[in-house]
C-alpha cells in the first residue's frame, strides 16, 4: 500500500456504524492479514467526547460552541481530525462520523488529497433506529451497556439509565436530516467513491462487499 486508506462511515445517529466498523476490522484481520496495529478506528463523536471530558484547550473550545447532543462545529472537527490522521500510522483509518456537513464535505477533498477514500453510508429509516434504541441503557456505575431488562444492571446492580446522546436521539435525528442528509447528497453528487447500503444490511455482509470493491487501495 503506498498511501493510507480511509474509510468514511456516515449514517444517522445509532443507525449502527460502530458495528459496521468493527465487521471492517475483523474483516481485514482475518481476510486481507492485517494486524490490529495496521487498522485505526477514530469515531469523531468520541473524540469529541474524549476532548471535552479531558478539558484539552480543544475541548474547552468544543463545550463552549456546542450543545448537548448537537454538532461541533466543522472548523473545531477538521482541526481535531487533522491533528488525528497525522498522529495515526495505521494503513486503514476508519472514520465514524465524518463528513457529516455540507461544510466538512467541502474540506473532505484537501484532508484526504494525501490518502486513498472512500465513503460508506448506510441508511436507516428514522422507525428503525427509534425502535432500536428504545430499550437500549448503560449502567450508571459500571458504564457496561444492556437492554432495559428490570432497570437493573446484572453485572454489578447499579441502576441502568439512559445514554445521555440516546435520550436527545430526536433532536440528533433531526439535526442529522436538517445537517448531515445534505451532506451525502452532494458527496453522492460530486461522483465520489461512494458506497450506498440499506440500514438493514448486515455488518459483516457491507464490510465484505465493501472491501471487495476497494481492494485495489488494500494491496
Ligand atoms: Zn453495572
Amino acid at each position: 500500500m503506498d498511501k493510507k486508506f480511509v474509510i468514511s462511515l456516515i449514517g444517522a445517529p445509532a443507525s449502527g456504524k460502530g458495528y459496521i466498523a468493527s465487521s471492517l476490522v475483523n474483516e481485514l484481520q482475518t481476510k486481507y492479514h492485517m494486524a490490529a496495529n495496521d487498522i485505526k478506528d477514530i469515531s469523531v463523536g468520541e473524540m469529541i467526547r474524549r476532548e471535552k471530558k479531558a478539558n484539552t484547550p480543544l475541548g474547552q473550545e468544543l463545550a463552549a460552541n456546542m450543545k448537548e447532543g448537537g454538532l461541533a462545529p466543522d472548523r473545531i472537527v477538521n482541526k481535531m481530525l487533522l491533528k488525528a490522521l497525522d498522529e495515526v500510522n495505521a494503513k486503514v483509518l476508519i472514520l465514524d462520523g465524518y463528513p457529516r456537513t455540507v461544510g466538512q464535505v467541502k474540506t473532505f477533498d484537501k484532508l484526504m488529497e494525501n490518502y486513498s477514500s472512500a465513503v460508506i453510508f448506510r441508511d436507516t429509516p428514522k422507525e428503525l433506529i427509534l425502535e432500536r434504541v428504545k430499550n437500549r441503557r448503560i449502567c450508571e456505575k459500571c458504564g457496561k451497556a444492556h437492554d432495559v431488562g428490570d432497570g437493573i444492571c446484572t453485572d454489578c446492580g447499579g441502576k441502568l439509565v439512559m445514554r445521555k446522546d440516546d435520550s436527545v436521539l430526536p433532536e440528533r435525528l433531526a439535526e442529522y436530516e436538517e445537517m448531515t442528509k445534505p451532506a451525502v447528497i452532494e458527496l453522492k453528487n460530486e461522483g465520489k467513491n461512494f458506497f450506498w447500503y440499506e440500514g438493514t444490511a448486515e455488518g459483516e455482509d457491507i464490510a465484505e462487499s465493501f472491501l471487495k470493491a476497494n481492494e485495489k487501495y488494500l494491496a
